[in-house]
């Protein structure tokens, strides 16, 4: 049967945008915090920004792309950069025109991210000069031409391209150049595998973000007051889970954000000790950090009330270790792209009583457990795959491609279930665990690695007849690694010089986190359906018996 939230329902205005929410004064949403708060921070240029120069350098922007640049509403926005204090003023300079925002991974290759740059018919992309010739390379294999290129980062000249500064018109304007729809016009379009096959886009509307982000406040954000919270982001801001958390989440509590441009964790443990961090949302591999680093007992930490970790799973082990270390409590939550982005969070008390749960669905969202012959689980604490509705739940991806089989209806008719993929369970009083997946996506330390891609890449080796790519579970790196099965042609050797071979020929293809870490294994067939569909799941299962053997 469908259940409901646990928590009380609030109310989620289909009338106002995310520019509103944020900024406007005239929104429901009463801003608490006042407008000289500093919220923005970057520990390496030593930049800072307050609430209401936040505002003003992202409506310069806004105004700049509009005036200088003719943008309209809907035109895409495209990123490509590491963490960087600019990121948030340009993305909500541009949310202010009306823009979409397509956020990339930094370290995609120029295929992968000339790939996005068509299929999102993005009109101008945002660069870091460290990521520039890649860039270049990216938009010239595109339709973009090389002018609509902008760079941000502290270095403000560039013999070739402008700085995003560049186009700033100072003046205060309240209301958004054109009006907004919240319910259809488009805030992002983030990118994700989806359940099966190759990346595709995951239109996130104003009112998605905004109902998440409310969703969020409301339970979550009731746990750090504005007085007092810093948060330290170093998960990727192109990816939905640093999008929401760190930036939108942050902006719109008055928390102070201190923001590293990647992960480090030696940088990590002085910024906690510097700016007195409280809280940080991160994935698994940074809580194994936490329990491992031989530098942690060097720091205060003793600001930090807890860490938060999603997008993978992560084992009940590694929550008690950095306990016993740090003695910070590990609490978890759950979301994906679809849902952009949190489905799930637990609240810091429950931490040790609901170990390994990753908390209670957020309000005005409902679930349902469907087990494995297609049918409603009914029994509490009985296990199935997720299906969710919510006001933060997308429509359908892009173009509507692999939209088979995204949404489901119910035993009683009702529509518009999207069907996560993850099987869960849930106990009496709403708390849910995540016991496995049964899509096809990989995670590597939280980003997403789609199969098929690889798989894709593996069949253009001339020896290669055949491909399986799973995720194998490494605990020593708290992460799943991609592996593939391959068959190769006769006569081709099937020795670890070939089977290293293949890993390269992967690995110049690829961003580094898609790289074939779990290895090449020959295999005599990889298992197929009758409609000659790869069946991975076998696969994973006979990886896992290896694994135990070996
Ligand atoms: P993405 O769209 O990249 O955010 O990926 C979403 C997927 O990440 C989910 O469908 C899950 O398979 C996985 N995931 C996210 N959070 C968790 C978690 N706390 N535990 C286990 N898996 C998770």
């Amino acid at each position: 049967m469908p259940f409901k939230s646990t928590y009380p329902s609030i109310n989620i205005s289909g009338n106002v945008d995310l520019w509103a929410l944020l900024f406007s004064d005239d929104s429901p949403y009463k801003r608490e915090f006042p407008p000289t708060k500093e919220i923005l921070t970057c520990p390496v240029s030593g930049q800072s920004y307050t609430w209401s120069a936040l505002r003003d350098a992202a409506l310069a922007f806004g105004n700049g792309l509009v005036e200088k640049w003719q943008w309209k509403k809907g035109d895409v926005l495209a990123f490509y950069t590491p963490n960087s204090i600019d990121t948030p003023i340009t993305t909500l300079g541009a949310l202010y025109t009306g823009a979409t925002i397509s956020p990339s991974n930094p370290l995609y290759t120029p295929h992968e991210l000339a790939f996005q740059l068509t299929d999102s018919n993005a009109k101008a992309l945002i660069t870091h000069p460290t990521c520039l010739s890649t860039a270049i390379e990216a938009v010239n294999k595109s339709n973009l031409p090389l002018d609509r290129i902008l760079l941000l980062g502290p270095e403000r000249s560039h013999p070739q391209f402008q700085h995003y500064t560049s186009l700033f018109i100072s003046r205060t304007n309240p209301q958004p150049p054109v009006p907004i729809s919240p319910k259809t016009d488009l805030a992002f379009l983030v990118y994700s595998s989806g359940t099966t096959g190759l990346p595709k886009g995951v239109p996130i509307t104003h009112f998605n973000t905004l109902s998440n982000l409310l969703q969020a406040s409301s339970t979550e954000g009731r746990q750090f007051p504005w007085e007092t919270s810093v948060q330290l982001a170093i998960l990727p801001f192109f990816h939905i889970y640093g999008l929401t958390c760190c930036v939108l989440l942050s902006i719109l509590s008055g928390w102070r954000l201190v923001i590293l441009p990647r992960f480090d964790m030696l940088q990590v443990l002085k910024a906690i000790e510097r700016y007195k961090v409280s809280f940080m949302y991160v994935p698994p591999p940074v809580i194994l950090a936490f329990s491992q680093h031989p530098d942690v007992g060097k720091y205060d930490l003793s600001s930090l009330r807890v860490l938060h970790s999603g997008a993978a799973p992560l084992g009940r082990e590694l929550i008690r270790k950095v306990w016993e270390r740090v003695k910070v409590p590990v609490k978890q939550g759950y979301g994906l792209s679809e849902t952009n982005a949190v489905v799930c969070c637990q609240e810091i008390g429950d931490w040790e009583r609901r170990m390994g749960s990753v908390g209670r669905l957020m309000p005005n969202m409902e679930g349902m457990l469907v087990g494995e012959d297609g049918r409603e689980v009914a029994e509490t604490g009985g296990e199935g795959e997720l299906w969710l509705r919510g006001p933060n739940v997308f429509g359908g991806y892009w173009k509507k491609e692999g939209q088979e089989g995204v949404f489901g209806v119910d035993d009683r008719g009702g529509k518009g279930w999207f069907k996560t993929g993850d099987v869960v369970k849930v106990d009496g009083e709403g708390n849910f665990w995540v016991v496995e997946r049964v899509k096809e996506l990989i995670k590597y330390n939280g980003y997403p690695v789609p199969p098929a891609e690889l798989e894709g890449i593996l069949l253009t080796h001339p020896d290669v007849l055949d491909a399986c790519v799973i995720g194998f579970e490494d605990k020593s790196l708290a992460t799943e690694v991609p592996r593939a099965y391959v068959v190769v042609r006769e006569g081709v050797g099937r020795i670890p010089t070939k089977s290293q071979e293949l890993v390269d020929h992967v690995t110049k293809q690829v961003a580094p986190h898609k790289k074939l870490r779990g290895g090449v294994h020959f295999v005599d067939q990889v298992p197929k359906s009758p409609s000659g569909k790869v069946l991975r799941r076998i696969m994973r299962d006979q990886a896992k018996k290896d694994a135990r053997r070996s």
